[in-house]
Order: C-alpha cells, then structure tokens, then sequence
C-alpha cells in the first residue's frame, strides 16, 4: 500500500471536524469520496458507512474482508488553545519526522484507520477480492455504531479493526470495558465574609487516552489536586469553593482548578504547602 497516499487522506481528514456524536461532515466526505469513484455506499439508520469495493478480475472466489474503523475522534485541546472542534481544522506540524498536533488531539485514532481504508479503495491495481470498509460512528463515547449494527449491513465474514495503536501488532481478543458512574454528596454552607480566596489550578499535562494512554505514567491533573486538596482540606478554616477539572470521560485529565476559603492568617501554611506539592509533582514528573 502506498504510505504517501495514506497520508494524503489523512491530512484531508484533519480538515473535517469529527466528534463523537458529531460525525456528519465525514459522513458527507466519504459519501462523496466513493461517489467519485463509482463505489457502492450506503449509511444505515445510525450513520455507519459502508463502502463496497469488487473483487479484482481473477480474485472473484477470495473471501470478502471488511475492514473497519471509527469516524468520530478524541476531542481535547490544552486549556486556553482557542480551537472549536465543531468547525476549526486541526493544526499540525512534522516534527522529527512526526506529524503532531498544535495543542489539541491529532485525531490519528483512528483517521490513520480511515485514510489506510481510502487507500486502498481509491487503489485500482490491488489485486485482492472484494474489501467491505465499514466505518462507525460515535466508538468514543460508547461504540454507538458498532452496538447499532444491523444484520445484513455487510457481508464479509473476517473482519479485520483498523484501530490499534500499533503498528505490526495485531489483537485477536478484547478485554472489553466498564463504565463506573460514582456520586457522592455534600452539604453546601455559607461562607464567613472575613474569608480569602484563592484558586490553585495544575494545567499542562500531557493528557492522552484513558485506556492506550493509562499505563505510561502521565499526570492526572483531577489526581494530583486532590493529593494538594487532601494535604490542606482537613485545616479547621479551610473551606473548598469549587473544583473543575478534565472534560471527557476517555482522555487523561490535563487541567484542574479550585477555590478554596480561608483565614488570612493561614494564608502563609497553605502556600507553602503548595508550593512544596509543586516542587514535588515537579520533580516527579520531570
Ligand atoms: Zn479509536
């Protein structure tokens, strides 16, 4: 398969925004693509795209393969980046021979997964059978595509996931998922007009995804304010305002803030406090 032309189709997804939820941009795109190509498509009732490309002459009896991968992306960007996912194209530079995003996600998972599929519709002298490439909505947030599948949308029987992160690796299983939803409760109170304020934030992690992303030992702004928040919470004077932290539920929280009240007399310990956490997370992350 030809790299350049992968990248190609890549770059030009980069263009056409793509959340989760979000996808009928992309949805018009390939519509369009296959159009062009004279190639079969159809979109079932959810949004998934299937695009059907024939066997090449002589390879009629191979067995259909149907590849697939996800239309929607990962939509986080460093706090204060001015970028609307529902409209901006995502901005990219090659660095050391990468190709990396300016303060948002890249959407490499799983456009690599899309622009590889393109290629090799757009291809005519493959010599392979028929290729059924299926694209889903919404895998994000809930693999709403995928569970919205209907029986008959393809034909093949050996489905080959175009959204593993790496490269000459292949997976034959899945551990599946689990979403936890926790609440808990807390009594709000007036506060004493004598207090001070003051707002803590830890910004600037690297974020990444919450299931490829978890084992690499990146902060977790959510985690760490809590260790300075659990360090100062229990001072006699010390009251949290607000916390707010983290906007997606699979990517790694990259920025946190709170508000905490206080006596000014206390103002002293608490920056000290922080200011030893600082140094500390610092340190460990460095
Ligand atoms: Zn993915």
């Amino acid at each position: 398969m030809n790299t350049d032309k992968v990248l190609s189709f890549f770059r030009e997804i980069t263009k056409i925004p793509r959340e989760s939820g979000h996808e009928e941009q992309i949805i018009d795109f390939l519509k369009k693509f296959a159009q062009k190509r004279g190639l079969e498509c159809k979109i079932d009732k959810v949004g998934n795209v299937l695009i059907t490309k024939s066997a090449a002459k002589g390879y009629e009896t191979r067995p259909t393969i149907v590849l697939q991968s996800h239309l929607d992306m990962v939509c986080e960007k460093n706090k204060g980046f001015e970028h609307d996912f529902a409209k901006d194209p995502i901005k990219y530079e090659m660095r050391d021979g990468w190709m990396v995003a300016d303060n948002t996600t890249l959407g490499a998972d799983c456009g690599i997964g899309i622009a590889s599929e393109m290629a090799i519709l757009d291809d005519t002298s493959l010599n392979i059978g028929k290729i059924e490439c299926l694209f889903t909505i919404s895998e994000e947030t809930g693999m709403d595509g995928a569970f919205g599948l209907e029986n008959g949308f393809f034909s093949g029987k050996l489905l080959i996931n175009l959204d593993s992160e790496d490269e000459g690796e292949l997976f034959i299983g899945c551990a599946g998922g689990v979403d936890t939803t926790a609440k808990f409760f807390y009594d709000a109170c007036p506060l004493e007009d004598e207090k001070s304020f003051m707002q803590f934030a830890v910004e600037g992690g690297m974020g990444g995804h919450s299931g490829d992303d978890i084992d690499k030992g990146r902060a977790n702004a959510l985690c760490l304010l809590a260790r300075f928040l659990a360090k100062v919470i229990d001072f006699d004077d010390v009251e949290l305002c607000s916390i707010e932290g983290g906007n997606k539920r699979n990517a790694i929280p990259r920025d946190c803030t709170a508000v905490l009240a206080f006596d000014a007399d206390s103002k002293d310990d608490i920056m000290s406090i922080f200011n030893q956490f600082a140094k500390d997370i610092s340190e460990e992350y460095a």
